[in-house]
């Protein structure tokens, strides 16, 4: 396992980054467009996302 150098860095990257709760694909935005619906899935067009720090299981 690799050692966590960099936290602040690592939650930086995951901040922004929103996972599809239909097909699990990436994509970087953030709060405020998901806030006002404008943010889609690129692969399904699904509007659903969630956050990819939180890391729910299914
Ligand atoms: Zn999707």
């Amino acid at each position: 396992m690799a050692k966590k150098k960099f936290p602040e860095l690592e939650q930086r990257l995951f901040k922004n980054v929103y996972i599809c709760m239909r097909c699990n694909s990436k994509m970087r935005t953030n709060l405020k467009k998901i806030a006002t619906g404008k943010v889609k899935c690129r692969r399904c067009g699904y509007k659903f996302l969630r956050l990819k720090n939180k890391d729910i299981k299914v």
